[in-house]
């Protein structure tokens, strides 16, 4: 493979931390970076903000944007490296400055969302696996979602494209099966997919409700601890909290610890929400072994009827339903591109330089969105991604700035 010479263009496609990671390792090798970002920086771990980080902030940054940030202000002092921030915290104390530093400020573009690419004059089927793709760039849709030019397009050009879009934007469905339930299409915009703030910002929306919880991985973990720490406080509060997989009756554990977590903060995350469950005098109900077939939402009445399959089948009635089924990769952006492995079917979530390889020559998927439903991405595997991905860039085996860079921070 040929080494991309700078000063080439790379186009980086999302803010989040993986996509100002990489933004900055390539601008540290001399190339010209644009970073599109639909939102805001980091504008999904703004969405989660009020969580607490698993992570140390140690294992959330690089060598690089560490030195960076104290090549910008010399007076800037990191968080320490064993500080579990929020993602707020994360947000505000280091991917705002990092993505304000010199390094990458002018090429950031917020507010510009990609909504296509291709190659530039080519077609998808065009020039098939003879490997000159490659001699043309890329050619990008952009769109603005800021409120004065709201919906203008503009064209952009790239010689690389690496997509960092991450998953939090793409949830799965709730239904049987994973397709969505009955009713779910028309009901979507008054289920809530994410983290809610339920001891903040969402209070009002959870007190002295009744909330169906769906799903048995670690964001239904934080959201039950909240709403049930919610219900101690204002005691008409009710969660139902539903697993597809059935649970040991006597001693369930509806969320699956990880042999020897890494992470002691998940570690006890995963132990405080399978002790809610098992534990009856709280306002917390498990049906675990039970899924959701249809549910209805009723504007006159705000609630919802749901029914239920499984071990709990039946007629149901909630005012709330946070539906905790994970996220995937949105695919639509590729369409254009010769991907042959996209992220949504496989994640190119193993170790070694050629899993990044898409397929398409100098197309790239990196960070969250490379893991597809797989949510065990970690920002450190996605530093690891950066790493390998310029030695393929570079065409240098051997490239590592994070561990040159690792002695003079
Ligand atoms: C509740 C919660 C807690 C977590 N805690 C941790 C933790 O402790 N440690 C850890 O390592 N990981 C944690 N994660 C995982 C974490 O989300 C990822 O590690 C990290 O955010 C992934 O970064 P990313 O840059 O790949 O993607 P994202 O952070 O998802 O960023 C993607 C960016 O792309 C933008 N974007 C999307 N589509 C477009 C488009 N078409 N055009 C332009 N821009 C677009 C988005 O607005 C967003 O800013 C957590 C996740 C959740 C949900």
């Amino acid at each position: 493979m040929m080494a991309i010479e700078t000063p080439s263009r790379i186009a980086v496609l999302g803010a989040g931390p993986i996509g100002l990671e990489a933004a900055l390792y390539a601008r540290y090798l001399g190339y010209d970076v644009d970073i599109y970002e639909r939102g805001r920086v980091a504008d999904h771990v703004r969405r989660w903000g009020h969580a607490r980080m698993f992570s140390p902030f140690g294992q959330n940054r690089s060598p690089l944007g560490l030195a960076a940030l104290k090549a910008q202000d010399p007076s800037w002092n990191p968080p320490a490296d064993d500080a579990l921030l929020t993602g707020r915290q994360f947000t505000q104390d280091y991917l705002l400055p990092l993505a304000q530093s010199d390094l990458l400020v002018d090429g950031l573009h917020e507010e510009t969302e990609v909504i296509a690419m291709g190659r530039d004059g080519l077609l998808v089927g065009e020039l098939d696996g003879d490997g000159n793709r490659d001699e043309v760039g890329f050619r990008l849709l952009l769109r603005s979602t800021r409120p004065l030019d709201h919906g203008r397009q503009r064209v952009a050009l790239a010689d690389v494209v690496i997509d960092t879009t991450g998953t939090y934007g793409h949830h799965n469905w709730l239904g049987h099966g994973g397709i969505p339930a009955v009713g779910e299409l028309g009901a979507e915009e008054h289920l809530e997919y994410g983290l809610s703030d339920v001891l903040g910002a969402d209070r009002d929306r959870y007190a002295s409700r009744r909330t169906l919880l769906v799903g048995d991985g670690y964001t239904a973990a934080s959201n039950l601890v909240g709403l049930a720490e919610l219900a101690a406080q204002a005691t008409d509060t009710w969660i139902t909290w539903i697993t597809r997989l059935a649970c040991d009756e006597k001693l369930p554990q509806p969320i699956r610890p990880i042999p020897n977590d890494p992470l002691p903060e998940r570690a006890r995350l995963a132990r405080v929400a399978n002790r809610l469950a098992a534990d009856d005098a709280n306002h917390v109900t498990l049906f675990s072994g039970t899924t959701v077939d249809a549910i209805t939402w009723h504007a006159d009445l705000e609630r919802f009827s749901v029914r239920l399959l499984g071990k709990h089948a039946g007629e149901y009635e909630f005012d709330r339903v946070v539906a905790n089924v994970g996220f995937r990769a949105d695919d639509r952006l590729t369409s254009e591109l010769q991907v042959t492995a996209p992220a949504e079917s496989t994640g190119s979530n193993s170790p070694g330089a050629e899993n990044l390889l898409t397929g398409e020559p100098d197309f790239y998927v990196l960070g969250a969105k490379s893991y597809g439903r797989d949510s065990r991405f970690l920002i450190a595997d996605g530093l690891e991604q950066i790493r390998q991905l310029f030695t393929i860039i570079g065409d240098r085996a051997e490239l590592n700035l994070y561990a040159s860079m690792a002695g003079l921070v």
